[in-house]
């Protein structure tokens, strides 16, 4: 690109290639493309959501109806839709759910702009009246949030966030369990609660039926122990964690022995023997029974531990060691050497189980007792998963439910009675950002809109209908749409409820995406780097996504 100055020479700014566009055109660029991503999830809203199938460029399959898999499974170019994708992201990792809600609305958002924009309104004045319009939404929703301290609420949310999700008939027994796992690690810490989900474990084995999955109070390790003559089942177990091998050390360099004569050789071997030995002889005297090595195991020291009684899994995964250590109140040890018998960690039983075909570890009855698993089971590897998903998502909005002991009703309740508060709200506010807090009132009513759409019914009927019904009286607030009759519903009876911080997440961070991409007036791409000989040649911009903005980045 160049500017000419006078008579001089142009000077060169930008570099050959750079792509830019401004103010109206690169607005309207982005909008489309962030609105592509929400038209995009749009139809998988709501428990009669459709699922999508993608299908990646090595030809693999996942059908998934969660916002959130299905943007990270796409590939995004376009800067602006790259904003809206990391927006679900923020969402999930938040909240564990929403995802989808959270991408909808910050396309309504953007549509509802695009309208002021025309009429000349700028973008900073939008930006300005959404944000007004989020702080005050917020508020209203805390307003009509109502508790969720006992523990049918909390299975009630449980149940919400599993419908739509193929669980079968076993959606209140998974429900149970995601509750009964959530309150057994809360903590609380300076009076308020606190829930960290990583602290239970889900183990996903394939076989049985959904219905045998089962919640387990200590920690499964997806491991056998690695010689048939140990011990089944240790009771009292002195855990010993350890981070290296229980092998004789390989020298790192290459390095040569002579041995010329055949006592040598005896000795050599012997000393090798005896270096192992005392790997479990070191364990014996220190009362430990049961171990775990995260690399491998000498045959020589299987033998000996069989022989000692001491129960041995190898190969445990990192993280696993990590967690029982927790569980155990063990040290995680470099080397048996370093090991002392405070580093020992403790379990009422350590004990090999077989689920289906496997045979895995239970460690119970640990001086932790926060430390949980549950095994997942299902006729196939696809059920699992599926089932794996919808149990992670429960467990999330229980957790946060809990946490924050406040919970709204779903079905479209809250974004309606947002939709109509909100406009009071813009009245009251007058002045210039009055026409974008409407804007963003009316945005609100997508989730509902799309709800019935996606369940068949007529979306500007049920609409109205619960305008109508949230101005009523009774239970206004809580007014969504039953999808099997099509008509309002109260919905703490119908049993959808859903955590205060999905929606108000989703509202923010919906919130922050729009303005963020309102406020931008030049976009400047730098020429996509040609990729070496062999490499894929830079794909075009996928369906959607306006012409000429397909680079993958900014700058
Ligand atoms: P998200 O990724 O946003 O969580 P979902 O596909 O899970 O998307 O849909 C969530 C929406 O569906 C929420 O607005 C929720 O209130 C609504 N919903 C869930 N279950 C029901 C139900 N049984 N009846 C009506 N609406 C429901
Ligand atoms: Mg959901």
């Amino acid at each position: 690109m160049a500017y000419s100055l006078g008579q001089s020479q142009p000077i060169i700014v930008l570099r050959e290639g750079t792509e830019r566009t401004k103010n109206k055109e690169a607005q309207g660029n982005n909008i489309q493309a962030a609105r592509a991503i929400a038209d995009a999830v749009r139809s998988t809203l709501g428990p009669k959501g459709m699922d999508k199938m993608l299908v990646d460029s090595l030809g693999d399959v996942v059908i998934t109806n969660d916002g959130v898999t299905i943007l990270k499974e796409i590939e995004v170019q376009h800067p602006a839709a790259k904003m809206v994708v990391e927006v679900a992201k923020t969402q999930d990792t938040e909240c564990g759910d929403g995802t989808t809600t959270s991408v909808v609305l910050a396309g309504e958002l953007l549509k509802q702009a695009e309208k002021l924009l025309d009429h000349n309104v700028h973008p900073t004045i939008i930006a300005n009246g959404y944000k007004l319009a989020a702080l005050e939404a917020v508020k209203i929703l805390e307003k009509i949030a109502v508790d969720s301290k006992t523990d049918d609420m909390l299975k009630r949310v449980a149940m919400t966030a599993m419908t739509g999700k193929s669980v079968g008939d076993q959606r209140e027994m998974l429900s149970d369990m995601a509750v009964k796992a959530i309150k057994s690690i809360a903590e609380k810490r300076d009076g308020k609660t606190i829930v960290d989900v990583d602290n239970i474990k889900v183990e996903a084995k394939t076989g049985g039926s959904i219905a045998d999955t089962e919640l387990i109070n200590g920690l499964v390790i997806d491991k056998e122990k690695i010689h048939p003559r140990m011990p089944k089942v240790v009771k009292n177990a002195k855990i010993a964690l350890i981070s290296s091998a229980m092998e004789v050390k390989k020298t790192e360099v290459e390095a040569k022995i002579q041995i010329r004569d055949p006592a040598s050789m005896q000795r050599f071997l012997d000393e090798e023997e005896n270096q192992l030995r005392e790997m479990v002889e070191k364990l014996k005297s220190l009362g430990a029974n049961a171990v775990f090595v995260q690399k491998g195991t000498d045959d020589l020291v299987q033998h000996y531990l069989a022989k000692a009684g001491i129960y041995a899994c190898r190969r445990v995964r990192e993280s696993d060691l990590a967690k029982l250590s927790k569980a155990t109140g063990g040290n995680v040890v470099g080397s048996i050497d370093s090991l002392t018998k405070s580093d020992l960690g403790v379990a009422e039983q350590v004990e090999e189980k077989k689920i289906g075909e496997e045979a895995m570890t239970f460690v119970t009855g640990c001086k932790n007792p926060k430390a949980i698993s549950i095994i997942v089971r299902g006729g196939t590897e696809h059920v699992v998963d599926e089932v794996e998903r919808a149990l992670h998502d429960a467990l999330r909005v229980v957790g946060v439910a809990m946490e924050d002991g406040k919970v709204v009703a779903g079905g479209g309740a809250p974004e309606i009675e947002l939709a109509l508060r909100l406009a009071d709200y813009a009245s009251s506010v007058g002045g210039r950002e009055q026409l974008a807090i409407e804007a963003f009132a009316e945005a609100m009513e997508i989730i509902p809109w799309a709800l019935a759409e996606n369940a068949g019914l007529d979306p500007i009927d049920l609409v109205i209908k619960l305008k109508t019904a949230h101005e009523g009286e009774e239970n206004a607030p809580y007014m969504g749409i039953d999808l099997e009759s099509g008509e309002p519903a109260n919905m703490l009876e119908a049993n959808v409820i859903e955590p205060l911080r999905v929606k108000t997440q989703a509202i923010e961070s919906a919130t922050e995406v729009a303005g963020m991409i309102l406020r931008i007036d030049d976009v400047i791409a730098s020429k996509k780097m040609p990729t070496g000989p062999g490499g894929a040649a830079p794909t075009p911009p996928k369906g959607g996504m306006p012409p000429g903005m397909g680079m993958s980045g900014m700058m």
